[in-house]
């Protein structure tokens, strides 16, 4: 990445429900100062600069937030992509697949010609898929163009084990890996709570690892989602937490391992496709994607999930050659 970047502006494409959380929770935490946003609806668009321009007075910060247009990227640190709409109750991610498509195709010319060379965040879903759509048509290395994965899910699996075995969801070491929908899956055998193996933590509290149904656990972080679209028609509070999160560690260079959706070339045995692995998170983006060991039944659920996004990504770019 040149130098010629302003370190903290991010352009959020979509400024919808979660696009405007997303810039909510970058400004909670003061991590950017200057957020634009694009839309097709610029009127919409401008509203949402507006609100935010009174939350930015309410806290007395000098915060830039503004309505721009694709020259906008050439400078910007982060380009969070949410455009598209929200997921309808019942309807899974990879249903949303031709309509997010057909909006890409506007929106990923633009962003590459403006000379972006930052870090590309994407949000929209199916989120592997558009993550490998974005991959091979911005020609930026894969550390600087990856997808929130499976982060979302794995917060949701932390939340759900501390439920279950009553420790604070901090200091539980869990991730979900492959597709950010109905086919991710838990790598329980690496699952730890602060550093101390899950089956030896539940033995040393006198419990025993096959009191936990992990396929329930697992349908209960799917379902979480699901339950929320069907309650309020979107989801929007935990994926701009989750952005944030992102932005913090690239701006921190923090070095976090954190699952994301990334290009995988031949880690898990898999090509051409992003998918939920977990990655070192620094001031470069992915600095590396990791190959962790997997159980045989765990190998199974990768090559499962990965092939399910695979057809997809074929679905979505027939003709297209991995770049
Ligand atoms: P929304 O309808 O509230 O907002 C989407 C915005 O995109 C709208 O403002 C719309 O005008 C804009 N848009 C549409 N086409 C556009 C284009 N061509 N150029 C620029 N802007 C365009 O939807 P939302 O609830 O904010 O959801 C946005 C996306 O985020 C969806 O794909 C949703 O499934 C996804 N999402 C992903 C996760 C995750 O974990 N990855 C979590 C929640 C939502």
């Amino acid at each position: 990445m040149s130098s010629k970047i302003h370190t903290r502006k991010a352009v959020i494409v979509g400024a919808g429900r979660v696009g405007s959380h997303a810039a909510l929770c970058l400004m909670f935490q003061h991590l950017v100062n200057e957020i634009v946003f694009l839309d097709v609806n610029p009127a919409a668009a401008a509203a949402q600069a507006g609100d935010l321009n009174d939350l930015a007075s309410g806290l007395g910060d000098n915060f830039v937030i503004r309505v721009g247009d694709y020259s906008d990227c050439k400078d910007a640190h982060f380009v969070i992509l949410t455009a598209g709409r929200s997921r309808r109750p019942g309807e899974t991610r990879l249903q949303m697949l031709d309509g997010t498509i057909k909006i890409l195709e506007g929106i990923v010319g633009p962003i590459r010609d403006s000379g972006f060379h930052g870090i590309l965040i994407s949000v929209s879903n199916p989120c592997d898929v558009v993550t490998e759509y974005l991959y091979r048509n911005l020609g930026l290395p894969r550390s600087q163009v990856f997808g929130t994965g499976t982060l979302l899910d794995s917060a949701r699996l932390r939340r759900a084990l501390s439920e279950i075995i009553g420790v604070n969801s901090k200091q539980i070491q869990a991730i979900c890996m492959g597709e950010h929908g109905d086919s991710s899956f838990i790598p329980t055998s690496h699952i730890s709570v602060q550093g101390i193996d899950l089956r030896e933590y539940l033995s040393l509290t006198h419990r025993n690892v096959s009191s936990l149904d992990f396929d329930d656990i697992m349908k209960r972080v799917r379902e979480s989602g699901s339950s929320i679209v069907l309650g309020k028609g979107c989801t929007e509070f935990g994926i701009g937490s989750i952005v944030a999160s992102i932005v913090l560690a690239v701006l921190h260079n923090e070095k976090i391992v954190v699952p994301l959706s990334a290009h995988l070339d031949g880690e898990y045995g898999e090509s051409g496709i992003c998918a939920g692995v977990p990655c070192v998170l620094g001031a470069q983006g992915i600095e590396q994607v990791l190959e962790i060991d997997l159980s045989y039944d765990e190998r199974k659920a990768m090559r499962k999930s990965c092939g399910i996004i695979r057809e997809n990504v074929e679905k979505a770019m027939p003709t297209a050659k991995e770049a």
